[in-house]
């Protein structure tokens, strides 16, 4: 499965590294770094969940 960000919409929350630090993190300015963008297994699962508590949704596993 495949992590994407929809950059428009993301505001830097930081929620989504809270819940998937394995996968993603935010950057010095605040922009949002996958450092994964292919998952399995249990990183799917964490993905799907830091798409879960985006606040603005705008993180998608497909
Ligand atoms: S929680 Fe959503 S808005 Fe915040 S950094 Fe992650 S993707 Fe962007």
């Amino acid at each position: 499965m495949r992590v994407v960000v929809d950059r428009a919409r993301c505001e830097g929350h930081g929620l989504c590294e809270e819940a998937a630090a394995q996968l993603m993190h935010l950057d010095d300015e605040g922009e949002l770094v996958l450092d994964r963008e292919e998952v399995e297994g249990a990183d799917a699962a964490l993905a799907q969940a830091a798409a879960r508590v985006c606040p603005v949704a705008a993180l998608r596993v497909e």
